[in-house]
């Protein structure tokens, strides 16, 4: 059983902006969602993080709704130029980064975890999808809305903020048991 108190003492050390304890089963998935991956970002049958890799909409529900709860973080970091995609991903790998140090904290604690993250995968030069195998199944996280959840929706819900501008905001999902 997660030590909630604990877990947020450690998260008050890390540069999280928010977060949130909520319950698997507000999550909401959706086809529509799915249908916006398929037609509007490049990313889609791209790499192992992304649909149709991921499984359907309703198995990635199946699969999450395997975790009763979830946590959500952010982290926000201003850029100079938010159309500077360098600039911008290199935020992302430290959103990552601190995603992975949260995850680490729930594991010591006992929890299993199913972790979402943001966009596609990126930690190889070239994902091996899909002539191989996932080179990184422990590192890699599927992007949220891989799973046909709307992210912004789900932070509206969680009571979290979402700034434009050039601020990027990211969000992780950690599902856990
Ligand atoms: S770790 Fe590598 S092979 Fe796996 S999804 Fe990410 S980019 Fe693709």
């Amino acid at each position: 059983m997660l030590n909630r108190e604990l877990l947020e003492q450690q998260l008050s050390e890390l540069p999280l902006y928010q977060y949130a304890f909520m319950k698997s089963e507000d999550l909401v998935f959706t086809e529509r969602v799915r249908h916006i991956c398929r037609t509007e970002c490049s990313m889609y049958g791209t790499t192992w993080a992304c649909p149709p890799a991921v499984g359907t909409v309703e198995q990635c529900r199946e699969a999450c709704l395997a975790y009763p709860d979830f946590l959500m973080i952010s982290t926000v970091t201003e850029v100079p130029d938010i159309e500077n995609l360098e600039q911008t991903l290199a935020t992302r790998r430290d959103h990552e980064a601190v995603t992975r140090q949260v995850a680490q904290l729930m594991r010591d604690q006992g929890c299993e975890l199913r972790v979402l993250s943001t966009e596609s995968c990126a930690i190889c030069g070239r994902c091996a999808y899909p002539d191989g195998p996932c080179r990184h199944p422990e590192l890699m996280f599927p992007c949220v809305e891989s799973q046909g959840i709307l992210v912004t929706d789900l932070a509206e819900k969680c009571g979290m903020e979402f700034f434009n501008g050039n601020i990027v905001t990211w969000f992780s999902v950690l599902l856990y048991r």
